[in-house]
């Protein structure tokens, strides 16, 4: 597609959020730094996008499939652009400062408010399958093998 903005790689430190992420909806957010987000090109506009994510730490090579969110979070009524990554992996402890690196592939949804807490839980669920389907393609594996995924 000419001027799509996918594949979008990017990375940045993980800052502390609202910690509205993990406590309310059981879906912790790993949130970026404000450089990082400052950094997005404008036609990645608020939405909920699937990719991969490497965690750039010692003795973790992995790399995870993700959900991450840009925008504003309308349902908290928030004003600040935030870019925020969930990881489809269960970790055994926080990663906050440390260096996460990204590709935005594609869209799975724009970013909307909800009735209440349990339709955004739902969303989110919904957002987190429909990522992992996309994300076992042959066309979404090829990023594993990218240069970008190198350290
Ligand atoms: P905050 O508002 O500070 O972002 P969250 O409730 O969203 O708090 O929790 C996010 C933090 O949880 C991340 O910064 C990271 O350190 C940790 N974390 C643990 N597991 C995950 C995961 N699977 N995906 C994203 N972050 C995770
Ligand atoms: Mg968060």
């Amino acid at each position: 597609m000419a001027n799509s903005p996918f594949p979008y790689f990017t990375s940045g430190t993980i800052v502390h959020g609202f910690g509205r992420g993990s406590k309310e909806l059981g879906c912790p957010t790993a949130n970026f730094d404000e450089t990082t987000v400052e950094k997005l090109p404008s036609s990645i506009h608020q939405g909920v996008y699937y990719g991969w994510a490497k965690l750039l730490k010692k003795g973790d090579n992995e790399i995870y499939k993700m959900v991450t969110s840009v925008g504003t979070n309308p349902f908290y009524n928030g004003e600040k652009k935030t870019m925020e990554t969930h990881i489809l992996h269960q970790f055994r402890e926080d990663f906050y400062d440390e260096t996460l690196k990204i590709v935005l592939i594609g869209e799975i949804r724009k970013m909307t408010t909800f009735e209440n807490a349990n339709e955004l839980a739902a969303a989110i669920q919904n957002d987190i399958s429909t990522a992992s389907n996309k994300l076992d393609s042959d066309e979404c594996g090829q990023y594993l093998k990218h240069s970008f995924f190198q350290q």
